[in-house]
Protein backbone atom coordinates (compact mmCIF):
# COMPACT_ATOMS: atom_id res chain seq x y z
CA UNK A 1 0.00 0.00 0.00
CA UNK A 2 1.37 3.32 -0.73
CA UNK A 3 1.84 6.47 1.72
CA UNK A 4 -1.11 8.34 1.58
CA UNK A 5 -0.67 12.18 0.92
CA UNK A 6 -2.88 13.94 3.43
CA UNK A 7 -1.84 17.68 2.92
CA UNK A 8 0.67 19.36 0.25
CA UNK A 9 2.58 22.51 0.89
CA UNK A 10 4.11 24.34 -1.73
CA UNK A 11 6.48 27.63 -1.44
CA UNK A 12 5.80 30.38 -3.62
CA UNK A 13 7.96 29.65 -6.33
CA UNK A 14 5.61 26.42 -7.13
CA UNK A 15 8.90 24.64 -7.59
CA UNK A 16 9.10 23.25 -4.10
CA UNK A 17 6.78 21.51 -2.10
CA UNK A 18 6.38 18.85 1.46
CA UNK A 19 3.83 16.62 1.78
CA UNK A 20 2.59 15.15 5.06
CA UNK A 21 1.75 11.82 4.86
CA UNK A 22 0.62 8.98 6.60
CA UNK A 23 2.56 5.57 5.80
CA UNK A 24 1.48 2.15 4.92
CA UNK A 25 2.53 0.72 7.95
CA UNK A 26 0.21 3.80 9.66
CA UNK A 27 2.89 6.02 11.21
CA UNK A 28 3.10 9.48 9.78
CA UNK A 29 5.62 11.74 8.23
CA UNK A 30 6.78 14.16 5.50
CA UNK A 31 8.81 13.99 2.14
CA UNK A 32 10.38 17.36 0.42
CA UNK A 33 10.23 17.55 -3.23
CA UNK A 34 10.92 19.97 -5.61
CA UNK A 35 10.12 20.30 -9.64
CA UNK A 36 13.20 19.94 -11.94
CA UNK A 37 13.65 22.51 -14.56
CA UNK A 38 14.77 19.93 -16.98
CA UNK A 39 12.05 19.11 -19.33
CA UNK A 40 13.72 15.08 -19.26
CA UNK A 41 12.61 15.41 -15.80
CA UNK A 42 8.89 15.18 -15.05
CA UNK A 43 6.91 15.65 -12.12
CA UNK A 44 7.97 16.13 -8.90
CA UNK A 45 11.79 14.71 -7.51
CA UNK A 46 12.08 13.47 -4.01
CA UNK A 47 14.64 15.17 -2.24
CA UNK A 48 15.63 12.08 -0.46
CA UNK A 49 13.74 10.16 1.84
CA UNK A 50 12.68 11.06 5.51
CA UNK A 51 12.69 7.81 6.60
CA UNK A 52 13.34 9.42 10.15
CA UNK A 53 10.47 11.91 10.49
CA UNK A 54 8.29 8.69 11.87
CA UNK A 55 5.28 10.64 14.06
CA UNK A 56 2.26 9.62 16.32
CA UNK A 57 0.10 12.06 14.12
CA UNK A 58 0.10 13.97 11.17
CA UNK A 59 0.06 17.25 13.35
CA UNK A 60 3.32 16.21 14.87
CA UNK A 61 4.74 15.27 11.24
CA UNK A 62 3.97 19.01 10.53
CA UNK A 63 5.79 20.51 13.38
CA UNK A 64 8.84 18.30 12.56
CA UNK A 65 8.88 19.28 8.74
CA UNK A 66 8.39 23.02 9.75
CA UNK A 67 11.79 22.56 12.00
CA UNK A 68 13.97 21.01 9.22
CA UNK A 69 12.38 22.81 6.18
CA UNK A 70 13.36 26.13 5.93
CA UNK A 71 11.15 27.56 3.38
CA UNK A 72 8.62 25.65 5.57
CA UNK A 73 7.36 28.44 7.74
CA UNK A 74 7.01 31.30 5.27
CA UNK A 75 4.54 29.23 3.57
CA UNK A 76 2.52 28.33 6.42
CA UNK A 77 2.35 31.67 6.95
CA UNK A 78 3.80 31.77 10.29
CA UNK A 79 5.67 34.22 12.57
CA UNK A 80 8.85 33.35 13.41
CA UNK A 81 10.79 34.70 16.58
CA UNK A 82 13.03 35.84 14.69
CA UNK A 83 10.63 37.98 13.48
CA UNK A 84 10.68 39.57 16.63
CA UNK A 85 12.64 43.24 17.25
CA UNK A 86 14.52 43.14 20.33
CA UNK A 87 15.56 46.86 19.90
CA UNK A 88 11.76 48.12 19.29
CA UNK A 89 11.18 45.96 22.23
CA UNK A 90 13.28 47.26 24.67
CA UNK A 91 12.75 51.06 23.09
CA UNK A 92 9.02 50.30 24.90
CA UNK A 93 9.80 49.36 27.99
CA UNK A 94 9.82 45.73 27.67
CA UNK A 95 13.44 44.84 29.15
CA UNK A 96 13.27 42.40 31.44
CA UNK A 97 16.32 40.89 33.11
CA UNK A 98 18.51 41.33 30.81
CA UNK A 99 18.97 37.79 29.15
CA UNK A 100 15.39 38.00 27.35
CA UNK A 101 14.26 34.96 24.71
CA UNK A 102 11.01 36.63 23.32
CA UNK A 103 8.51 34.54 21.48
CA UNK A 104 4.70 34.47 20.27
CA UNK A 105 1.66 32.57 21.23
CA UNK A 106 -1.75 32.88 21.07
CA UNK A 107 -4.99 32.11 23.12
CA UNK A 108 -6.27 29.04 21.06
CA UNK A 109 -9.92 30.40 22.06
CA UNK A 110 -10.21 34.06 21.07
CA UNK A 111 -6.72 34.25 19.27
CA UNK A 112 -5.15 36.65 21.35
CA UNK A 113 -1.46 37.18 20.31
CA UNK A 114 0.85 37.27 23.26
CA UNK A 115 4.68 37.77 23.82
CA UNK A 116 6.54 36.08 26.36
CA UNK A 117 10.28 35.95 27.41
CA UNK A 118 10.28 32.47 27.64
CA UNK A 119 13.76 32.89 30.04
CA UNK A 120 12.19 33.78 32.98
CA UNK A 121 8.82 32.63 32.19
CA UNK A 122 7.12 36.34 31.74
CA UNK A 123 4.17 37.01 29.81
CA UNK A 124 3.54 40.86 28.44
CA UNK A 125 0.10 41.60 28.46
CA UNK A 126 -0.47 44.99 26.41
CA UNK A 127 1.73 45.81 23.82
CA UNK A 128 0.93 49.67 24.38
CA UNK A 129 2.02 48.81 28.69
CA UNK A 130 4.40 46.26 28.38
CA UNK A 131 5.19 46.98 32.36
CA UNK A 132 2.06 44.85 32.33
CA UNK A 133 3.52 41.31 32.58
CA UNK A 134 2.26 38.47 34.60
CA UNK A 135 4.12 35.02 35.60
CA UNK A 136 4.02 32.23 32.99
CA UNK A 137 3.81 29.35 35.77
CA UNK A 138 2.40 26.45 33.90
CA UNK A 139 -1.37 25.99 34.79
CA UNK A 140 -1.58 29.15 36.14
CA UNK A 141 -2.36 31.78 33.09
CA UNK A 142 -5.41 32.47 32.03
CA UNK A 143 -5.85 34.65 28.74
CA UNK A 144 -6.86 38.36 29.69
CA UNK A 145 -9.29 38.23 27.30
CA UNK A 146 -11.38 35.09 27.13
CA UNK A 147 -10.49 33.65 30.68
CA UNK A 148 -8.90 30.27 28.75
CA UNK A 149 -6.66 28.44 30.90
CA UNK A 150 -3.19 27.53 29.60
CA UNK A 151 -2.53 23.46 30.71
CA UNK A 152 0.43 23.10 32.55
CA UNK A 153 1.67 20.10 30.27
CA UNK A 154 0.80 22.17 27.48
CA UNK A 155 3.64 23.42 25.69
CA UNK A 156 2.33 26.72 23.91
CA UNK A 157 6.28 27.57 22.34
CA UNK A 158 8.67 25.90 21.38
CA UNK A 159 8.66 22.75 18.31
CA UNK A 160 6.69 20.59 21.11
CA UNK A 161 4.02 23.52 21.03
CA UNK A 162 0.53 22.66 18.94
CA UNK A 163 -0.21 24.59 15.99
CA UNK A 164 -3.39 26.05 18.03
CA UNK A 165 -0.70 28.08 20.11
CA UNK A 166 1.55 29.74 16.91
CA UNK A 167 1.27 32.77 15.67
CA UNK A 168 0.45 33.27 11.60
CA UNK A 169 0.56 36.82 10.24
CA UNK A 170 -2.89 36.27 9.87
CA UNK A 171 -3.46 36.14 13.39
CA UNK A 172 -1.15 39.49 13.48
CA UNK A 173 -3.29 41.42 10.87
CA UNK A 174 -6.41 40.62 12.77
CA UNK A 175 -5.20 42.75 15.65
CA UNK A 176 -6.21 46.08 15.96
CA UNK A 177 -3.01 47.83 17.87
CA UNK A 178 -0.34 45.69 16.46
CA UNK A 179 2.69 47.95 15.52
CA UNK A 180 4.85 46.57 12.74
CA UNK A 181 7.98 48.07 11.32
CA UNK A 182 9.69 46.44 9.29
CA UNK A 183 9.50 43.17 10.49
CA UNK A 184 9.48 44.35 14.22
CA UNK A 185 6.10 43.42 15.44
CA UNK A 186 4.53 43.73 19.44
CA UNK A 187 1.20 42.43 20.86
CA UNK A 188 -1.93 44.32 20.99
CA UNK A 189 -5.23 43.60 21.22
ZN1 LIG B 1 -8.42 34.10 24.85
Amino acid sequence: MPDTVLRTIVDATGKRRVLILQRANGTFGFEVEHRGDNPMERGWIRDGQHPLSVCGSAEVALREATGRVEWLAGALDLVLETAIDYDEVFRRGGRNLGDEDFALFKCPSCARVYLIDYEVDTIYLDADDLSRRTDASPGSFACVACGYTFRADEPIIGPKADRKFTVTWADLARTVRWSISGVCLLIGD
